[in-house]
This record gives structure tokens, C-alpha cells and sequence, in this order.
């Protein structure tokens, strides 16, 4: 009889967004009239880069002549592509990352969730409260069930103690996703020291690294001493340069990263990754990595701030608005997200419902994020400028009204 992967039934039913659209439907069709605006999920509205558009086109036409078709690539990337990130990403701020250490991939998602393959089932698991649901998923996807959850709160300023017990794997998401805060480098060293000592291995989440203004917040996780023997860090194109839907992205797993076999010997996952990866993944497409490279140019690197100060643009008003309206707001400003407190009384949920009926925005309800998130509401900096400033009149003249 074939059985079931039991770990799946770990899940919770209703993922976040899953639930968003359901109330929003609901609304919809009990209000057909409304003119809804979503200030939820976090998926890029602006079109791609048009350096990105024109590349892809003669990506196109390189795969329609016999010369210069290509068929099944390097599973972990083109050089054109590995060479280009060592250089601009890393090498342009003093940080020696090789292009033998970077693995092209489809995104952040599918690596972040697949590296555990490489680990053990039995290790403990630090997870930051509240934070991008996947990192629990994924770990509840492959039995690990020790989790540790690590608030980071407005309790204790998004930046709390270090655990007072062991914890072997550590996802960091930073600017983290939803709170938009993010840690300094000072902040992030206790981390990295903190896991040379417990022989941890953290996976750092980078995708909104381009949104990063303030000079103490590191844009990397190797501009800290000794965080190439502990951390791996997963970046992508799709919030800075509209690949959500394109999908390139690449993780970066430095020599001298390792775990440890039941002897405690070192074993190097720069090479287990790329195992891994050569049996289990084909590659990212030919023309999206021709995609990709084109943003390691002059133009390109402009036009993604480009977009990067549009959807600023959209959480300074946010922000700003959401002040004036007597909210306690966070984030909004190494990040697209803004994160506020929602009245006492207020679940959640409550407050998104009420901003959904009253004012017909759709927000994110903290609590999807982790019990943390209870109370809160993360707001999204995708939309338009025009639909943002209609968001935050309506918010505010409600707030005046009650
Ligand atoms: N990591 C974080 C923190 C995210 O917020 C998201 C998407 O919202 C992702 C990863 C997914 O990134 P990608 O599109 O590269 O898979």
C-alpha cells in the first residue's frame, strides 16, 4: 500500500494567502461596486527592466539558429552569469566570493526550501517570529519538529537575545519579511559568532537586499568575519528587477561552509550542493539568465533603482500616513513592506477584515506570519503610487471618523 509523506500533515491548512483571497473573493462578490485596492501580497507590479526585455529577445534568437542553440545548460549556471554576481555583487564591495561558490537557481523558494536535503532530520531549528511562513513549511516538509521560534518583535526592538540553548540550523531573513526591519552589523555578528561557537549553519535570506538605504545595515552576510564557514546566503532577481514571474535567482555556498557527519567530521557543502543540484535540478532557463546578466551593466544596475525608488516612493507615503493616522509603524525603510500595530481590541484578522469592509484595502494580517505577528498588519509597497496614496486617504479618513 503506498503510504503518505506523514510530515505533510504537520501543515496547517489554510496557507496566508490562500485565506487573503478567499475573504477578499467573498467581499468581492457580496460587493461587486467596491473598488478594491491590494496593499497585500508581495508580488511586483512594474514590468520588467527593458535591458532585461531586450536581452531575453536575442536570448530568443540565439535559440532559433543551429550556431548558437543550446540545450540542457550547466545544471548550477552559465559562467556568463556565475562571473557577472562575483563581480558586481561581491567583489565591487570587497567581498571575495567566486563564482565556484554561486549557484544559479529558479529563486530564492526552491533553494532555501531544498537545502535541508543536505542535513540531517534530527537538528534543531531557529525560526524568527513572525517571518516568511516557507522557512517552517519546509522544515515541517522534512520532520524536523525541534523548532525554536526567535522573536523578532517590537518587544524587544527586532532584535532579541541569542538563544540560550543550542540551535544547529538558523533561517535569517533580512530586511526581514514582514516586520521590514532589519538587523545592523553589529546586531548580525552576534549572530554569525554565535554559530561558529554552536557550530551552526545559518541560511540567509537576501531577496530584499536592493531596498537596503542605511548605512549600518550589511547588505551581505559576508561582509561579517567568519560568516563563510557558517552561512549560505539565497538572493534573487524577482523584488529587485520584476522576476517573479521570469524566475532566476542564485545561492551562494563559500568553500569553506560545512556540517558535520555522525564522527564530526568537517564535510564541505560547497560540494554537496552542487551533488545535489546536478541530480535533482535541470538549470535555470538559457533566457533568463541571459535576463539576468544584462543587469550587470551601467543601465542596468540604474534601472533597477529605478524601480526600487518607485516602490519607495510608495512606503514613504505609507509610512508617513500611517504615523499622521496615530498608528505605531515599523519597517518601510531597508524594505518594501511597512508593519503596524493594529488597535487594542483588535485581533488580526479583526482589523483586516475591518479594513477590507470599511475601506476596501486588502491587507496582510500579521498572525500569517507567526504568533509574533498577532496584532500587527504588514502592508506591501507593490502597488502603484496612485493606488497607494487612494489607500492610505481612505485609512486615514476612517481613523478620523471613528
Ligand atoms: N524570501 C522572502 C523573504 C520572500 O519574501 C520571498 C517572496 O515573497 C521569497 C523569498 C521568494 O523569492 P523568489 O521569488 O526568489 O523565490
Amino acid at each position: 500500500m503506498i503510504r503518505v509523506n506523514e510530515n505533510f500533515l504537520n501543515l496547517k491548512d489554510n496557507y496566508l494567502f490562500t485565506e487573503i483571497a478567499k475573504r477578499t473573493n467573498h467581499f468581492k462578490e457580496m460587493n461587486p461596486d467596491a473598488n478594491i485596492i491590494k496593499l497585500g501580497i508581495g508580488d511586483v507590479t512594474l514590468p520588467l527592466p527593458s535591458c532585461v526585455i531586450d536581452a531575453m529577445h536575442s536570448a530568443v534568437d540565439d535559440l532559433s539558429n543551429k550556431d548558437s542553440f543550446k540545450g540542457y545548460g550547466p545544471e548550477i549556471g552559465y559562467d556568463f552569469l556565475r562571473e557577472k554576481i562575483s563581480k558586481w555583487d561581491y567583489k565591487k564591495n570587497s567581498i571575495m566570493i567566486d563564482k565556484d561558490e554561486i549557484f544559479i537557481s529558479d529563486g530564492i523558494a526552491s533553494d532555501i526550501g531544498n537545502f535541508g536535503d543536505l542535513l540531517s532530520e534530527n537538528i534543531s531549528v531557529g525560526i524568527a517570529n513572525p517571518v516568511y511562513p516557507e522557512y517552517l513549511d519546509v522544515s515541517l516538509m522534512s520532520g524536523r519538529v525541534n523548532i525554536v521560534y526567535i522573536p523578532f518583535s517590537a518587544e524587544n526592538n527586532f532584535t532579541p537575545s541569542l538563544p540560550t540553548r543550542n540551535i544547529d540550523l538558523i533561517y535569517i531573513c533580512m530586511p526581514n519579511n514582514p516586520t521590514g526591519t532589519a538587523l545592523t552589523k553589529t546586531e548580525l555578528k552576534r549572530w554569525v559568532d554565535y554559530a561558529i561557537k554552536e557550530k551552526s549553519l545559518i541560511l540567509f535570506d537576501n531577496a530584499y537586499e536592493k531596498y537596503i538605504e542605511e548605512d549600518d545595515i550589511p547588505h551581505s552576510i559576508y561582509e561579517i568575519d567568519g560568516a563563510k564557514k557558517v552561512a549560505i546566503e539565497f538572493r534573487s532577481y524577482s523584488k529587485n528587477a520584476g522576476f517573479t514571474g521570469v524566475r532566476c535567482g542564485y545561492t551562494v555556498v563559500p568553500r569553506e561552509v560545512c556540517a558535520y557527519d555522525l564522527s564530526d567530521k568537517e564535510i564541505k557543502l560547497n560540494s554537496l550542493w552542487n551533488r545535489r543540484q546536478c541530480t535533482k535540478f535541470n538549470g535555470a532557463s538559457y533566457i533568463s539568465q541571459k535576463g539576468a546578466e544584462a543587469l550587470y551593466t551601467e543601465k542596468g544596475q540604474k534601472q533597477i533603482s529605478e524601480s526600487i525608488n518607485y516602490y519607495k516612493y510608495n512606503c514613504k507615503i505609507m509610512r508617513e500616513s500611517l504615523i499622521q493616522a496615530g498608528y505605531e509603524t515599523y519597517g518601510g525603510v531597508n524594505s518594501p513592506y511597512v508593519w503596524f500595530k493594529v488597535p487594542i481590541g483588535y485581533t488580526s484578522w479583526e482589523y483586516f477584515d475591518l479594513l477590507l469592509n470599511k475601506v476596501n484595502v486588502v491587507t496582510t494580517p500579521g498572525s500569517g506570519f507567526g504568533t509574533e505577528g498577532e496584532g500587527y498588519i504588514r502592508l506591501s509597497a507593490f502597488g502603484t503610487h496612485e493606488s497607494t496614496i487612494e489607500a492610505m486617504e481612505r485609512i486615514k479618513n476612517f481613523v478620523k471618523k471613528i
